[in-house]
């Protein structure tokens, strides 16, 4: 059975079978524009809300719900049907909020620095699955920006909100409910492709279908390694999708979407932070044009290495600058409730308990290295 946000308009007509055209009309805009439970839309005589309810059921269960950073950053854990559970986070910024999907329960990449990727590859989602994600985050910050937000509607509303699929999974290895969700996303809600964005851990047969779409969203990859030995072992999927053919795709999705391509790069201690590191990022995002994002790396039960040290962060991001590459330091959200980048870990309904991963190799530089690598 379809879930509330899998059916497309015409699967929706023939759920309702019946129903005059006006009246789908109704439920898809109470659906993907007001945001509303069946039962809330008033619009609808009572029998119809309480068809709608039977013939699409919602998908998301809602397990919990914490915030941090003074509410502007919310978690949702979700329950799916057959029992694996996701989490979707909700993040406001200033005229903006930012909804971070998942995409699949766990992940079966293997970043051994990814707490997503520690818990293992648990199953795909639905695009109604994904949907429903962003609905409901959507929802839930029209009611906390309320007055200030609620009151915006159609385009300004969906112009302050932006859509990032950097939750748990890899979009790319889920690429078809991927892509629907994207379109239903842009057709249904209204999310322009500028607002749309997707990360992925370089899986180049995935970049160059996105390529051939008609929509052009953002395209992040989450490089954190600019030579292949040392990404072979941060990101496994590397020795399949080495750097050199993975320029070549992120070229080419560039030249036909028109897009700027992001690369993510989370800062180790010791490990990606060194100045020759720098360069060898900067070698291979000057001519991608691409802008960086740097984080410092969360911490995750099952890693050992730490993140780099805020002034080394930005003397990072100050060194690309040098290089001729533009870099953005993100700012880390929710650390404290686990929903920060790479910290989602929901699929086995707790915290990993795998031992401490041994780290990439850790190679020091003679000077300034050495004082902060030693640090415990
Ligand atoms: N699978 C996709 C999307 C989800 S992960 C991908 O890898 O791109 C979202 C981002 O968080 C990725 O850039 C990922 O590399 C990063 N990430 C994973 N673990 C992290 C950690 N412990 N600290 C900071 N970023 C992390
Ligand atoms: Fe999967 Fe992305 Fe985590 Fe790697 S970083 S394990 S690809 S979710």
């Amino acid at each position: 059975m379809p879930t509330r946000f899998d059916a497309d308009l015409d699967a929706l007509s023939a759920l309702l079978h019946g129903q005059p055209a006006y009246r789908i009309r109704q439920v898809w805009d109470g659906l993907y524009h007001r945001f509303a439970a069946p039962e809330e839309m008033t619009d609808l005589p009572k029998a119809l809300r309480a068809e709608v309810e039977a013939a699409l059921p919602p998908a998301l269960e809602l397990r919990a719900e914490q915030t941090a950073d003074r509410g502007q950053t919310v978690k949702f854990l979700w329950a799916l049907s057959g029992g694996a559970t996701v989490e979707t986070v909700l993040m406001h910024y200033r005229g903006r909020s930012t909804v971070c999907v998942s995409s699949q329960a766990g992940c079966a990449m293997g970043c051994s620095f990814c707490a997503t990727g520690q818990a293992g590859f648990s199953r795909h989602l639905s695009t109604g699955e994904i949907v429903e994600q962003v609905v409901r985050a959507a929802r839930h910050a029209v009611g906390q920006r309320a007055g200030a937000w609620s009151a915006v509607e159609g385009p300004e509303r969906k112009g302050a909100l932006n859509v990032v699929f950097m939750g748990m999974g890899e979009p790319m290895a889920n690429y078809d409910a991927t892509w629907a969700a994207v379109e239903r996303l842009h057709g249904a809600v209204g999310i322009s492709a500028r607002h749309l964005t997707i990360s992925t851990v370089g899986i180049i047969p995935g970049i160059r279908r996105l390529a051939a779409e008609a929509l052009p969203v953002n395209l992040a990859v989450s490089l954190h390694a600019a030579n292949d030995g040392l990404r072979n072992e941060l990101v496994p999927i590397n020795r399949k999708y080495p750097l050199g053919p993975l320029a070549a795709a992120c070229r080419d999705y560039v030249a036909t979407s028109g897009r700027r391509l992001s690369l993510e790069w989370a800062l180790i201690d010791g490990v990606n932070d060194r100045t020759t590191d720098a360069m060898e990022l900067a070698e291979f995002a000057r001519p991608l044009r691409a802008h960086v994002n740097l984080i410092p790396l969360n911490p995750t039960p099952g890693y050992a290495v730490r993140g780099t040290a805020p002034g080394r962060v930005r003397a990072f991001a100050t060194r690309l600058g040098d290089l001729g590459v533009n870099a953005t330091v993100r700012q880390t959200r929710g650390t404290d409730i686990d929903a920060a980048c790479g910290q989602l870990a929901a699929v086995a309904g707790a915290r990993p308990a795998a031992p401490v991963a041994t780290p990439a190799r850790r190679r020091t530089e003679a000077g300034t290295h050495g004082a902060a690598a030693s640090r415990t």
